[in-house]
């Protein structure tokens, strides 16, 4: 077993004889020019001692594997036809005002999340997250969140609606501004440049935000926000969106779980920091979090439609909130709830290569097609 209550700096031999700067966090500090080689024990989660720009010997095979999986699941949203969506958006009587009422805040509420999802990821979780394979799914995940974006565009463009109406949603309607301020307060606090992990408030801190986005936002949020759209899909309405919104299922499904084991691998080797006060307050947060989206949901379906309805968002979310629990290892926060949407899971086992590369008419411009003459 490693030991993860090793803390002596001296046993580390810098070229320079001084323990490293915080700098070398981020592997821009310094050159320790003909310092040794990097071995596995040495590489961390935070507060890493190994230099940070060498990704072998790998020693978290769960984030490379991770890595792969992302690349593997590779997909545009212009490769989805919107004929069926257009033609249903533009007809008079195809969707109900309930319907387009939480079908527009839906994607109001996506298109700036996915924003704030990636800049949290480059601007905060990035630089704390010292581990050269954790950065490399982080990389593949920021660009994931640029093709979420993309699909938001597409969509507006497709559909003709109002860009403006669609993007500032998050600063115009209350239900939304009030989940994106929760995540973003945690962000926030990441952001003073002083910030650096190292200490057991700033630790502590940095896992809040992990907890926002990774299990939050990207893990509860967004689940409601899928059943939402899937579930008219399911009714054969606006399908080409529905078939977009699997495929940033797909990848969020990743995203989550990328998150768990992330939190999960700093408290295995940072136990000091998984205190039962702040196993509390992790609990109070996800609680917190399911009230904002249940509120949310009576905002986004004040009447509810078929299949569909603010209760039972409310009881997905807390089906969904006590299974975050049980992959972080904590208590559940609500009630045992029974999950009313069991049709979710199928969505998720979304067989790539059956509905859809399959079918696909764009070939991606590879190694052996390009020309440099
Ligand atoms: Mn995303
Ligand atoms: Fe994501």
């Amino acid at each position: 077993m490693l030991d993860w209550s090793d803390t002596k700096p001296a046993a580390t031999p810098f070229a320079s004889g001084l323990a490293p700067s915080p700098a070398d966090a981020t592997g821009l500090g310094a050159i320790e020019r003909g310092a040794a080689r990097v071995t596995v024990d040495e590489k961390r989660m935070i507060n890493a001692r190994a230099d940070v720009n060498q990704l072998l010997p790998l020693k978290y095979k769960w984030a490379w594997e991770k890595y792969l999986a992302g690349c593997n699941n590779h997909w545009m949203p212009t490769e989805v036809s919107m004929q069926a969506d257009i033609a249903l958006w533009k007809s008079r009587d195809g969707l109900t005002e309930d319907e387009r009422r939480m079908l527009k805040r839906n994607l109001g509420f996506f298109a700036a999340s996915e924003s704030l999802v990636a800049n949290n990821i480059v601007l905060a979780i990035y630089r704390h997250l010292t581990n050269p394979e954790c950065r490399q799914y982080l990389l593949r995940q920021a660009f994931e969140e640029a093709v979420h974006t993309h699909t938001f565009q597409y969509i507006v463009e497709s559909l003709g609606l109002d860009e403006g109406e669609l993007f500032n949603m998050y600063r115009e309607v209350p239900s939304i501004t009030d989940k994106a301020a929760w995540a973003l307060k945690h962000t926030q606090s990441l952001d003073d440049p002083a910030f650096a992990t190292g200490t057991l408030a700033s630790d502590q801190q940095f896992l809040r935000d992990l907890v926002a986005f990774y299990v939050v936002f990207e893990g509860m949020w967004f689940y409601t926000g899928f059943a939402q759209i899937l579930s008219l899909g399911r009714r054969n309405k606006m399908v080409g969106i529905a078939e977009q919104y699997q495929y940033i299922l797909r990848d969020e499904s990743l995203h989550l779980n990328f998150g768990i084991d992330v939190i999960n691998q700093i408290r295995h080797e940072n136990p000091h920091l998984w205190t039962p006060a702040f196993q509390d307050e992790v609990r109070g947060m996800l609680r917190d979090a399911a009230e904002l989206e249940a509120a949310y949901g009576r905002d986004t379906m004040p009447r509810g439609f078929l299949g569909l309805n603010a209760g039972l968002c409310e009881q997905y979310m807390h089906f969904i909130a006590n299974r975050r629990c049980a992959q972080l290892g904590l208590a559940p926060v609500f009630a045992e709830a029974e999950n009313p949407f069991p049709w979710m899971s199928e969505a998720m086992d979304l067989k790539k290569e059956k509905n859809f590369f399959e079918t696909r008419v764009i070939e991606y411009q590879n190694g052996g097609a390009l020309a440099w003459d």
